[in-house]
């Protein structure tokens, strides 16, 4: 008898929608360092939603570069105005899985494959990592004098998670067409609470928790078994860099980040990775 369940659904690249969220000053700092690594092998399934129009990136993902005119001010509106849009995109791109990253994740999309396909994309899913270890407590406003607690979990939007289509459908009424914002002004979180709030306290759905999604909130350096998680971040905390541990075949100075040497480890045959390290 095996542990794990075996795959329900089998699933390929072409039925995800892999969301990505960047702004304008990120495009050569973050986004080029993924297309060259994660998503050049993904380009297919994978769209970027920024707030700028940028000829050198439009050359390289053409449609696949949506500008979305939503604000560049890293303000709860402004996010929550892309977030709105990947997921209206997502909707009319009828694929079975709807997938967000921020442009400082690793997305290992064969992990995330066989981590999808333990589930059907007609259920109600909605996976990640929680970014606390309780779940939030927010105060929605029913009107101007009536107030309410809730209390909900949400998978930090900073380690990528994802939503079945049966789920993102009956998401629509709190965030088609223009409604996520609207969801998010009332609770007034950001937007990847605004998401657990709509999942679990407004259709009583449920996180389902995955310890393979990382962000950079949690000690990356603790981090085994690297070619089977699903998401990797990198990021500083007091001054230190805070990175997964990968030995090469770059050193710290030619790859910060470290994903360039995960790339070379989980694909050895890309061009730009050394022949014999
Ligand atoms: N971001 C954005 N607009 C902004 C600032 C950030 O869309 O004004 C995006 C950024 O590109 C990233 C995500 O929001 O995908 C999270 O930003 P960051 O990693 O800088 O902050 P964190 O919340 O992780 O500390
Ligand atoms: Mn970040």
């Amino acid at each position: 008898s095996s542990i794990s369940p075996g795959p329900v659904e089998h699933l390929s690249q072409t039925d995800l929608f892999i969301a990505l969220k960047t702004t304008g000053r990120y495009h050569r700092l973050r986004l080029e360092l993924l297309l060259d690594t994660w998503i050049s092998r993904n380009l297919p399934q994978t769209y970027v939603f920024t707030d700028g129009e940028d000829e050198r990136l439009r050359k390289r993902m053409g449609s696949h570069l949506i500008n979305t005119n939503c604000s560049a001010a890293h303000t709860r509106q402004a996010l929550s105005c892309k977030m709105a849009l990947e997921y209206d995109t997502f909707l009319n791109s009828g694929k079975k899985w709807f997938c967000h990253v921020d442009d400082d994740n690793y997305l290992n999309v064969g992990s995330l494959l066989k981590l999808l396909s333990q589930y059907s994309h007609t259920q109600d899913v909605y996976i990640g990592r929680p970014s606390l270890e309780r779940p939030i407590d927010a105060i929605e406003t029913l009107s101007i004098t009536e107030m309410k607690q809730v209390r909900f979990w949400f998978a930090t939007g900073g380690a990528g998670f994802c939503l079945s289509r049966g789920l993102a459908l009956k998401m629509k009424p709190w965030v088609s067409e223009g409604r996520f914002m609207a969801t998010a002004e009332h609770i007034r979180l950001p937007d990847d609470c605004t998401v657990g709030y709509i999942v679990e306290a407004l259709l009583g759905g449920s996180l389902t928790r995955s310890a393979l999604f990382h962000s950079h909130l949690e000690n990356l350096g603790l981090v085994s078994d690297i070619h089977n998680q699903v998401t990797l971040s990198y990021g500083t905390v007091e001054n230190s860099r805070n990175t997964v541990n990968v030995k090469g075949p770059f050193s710290m100075k030619e790859d910060p980040t470290r994903f360039r040497s995960v790339h070379c480890q989980l694909y050895p045959d890309t061009s730009w990775c050394p022949s014999l390290w």
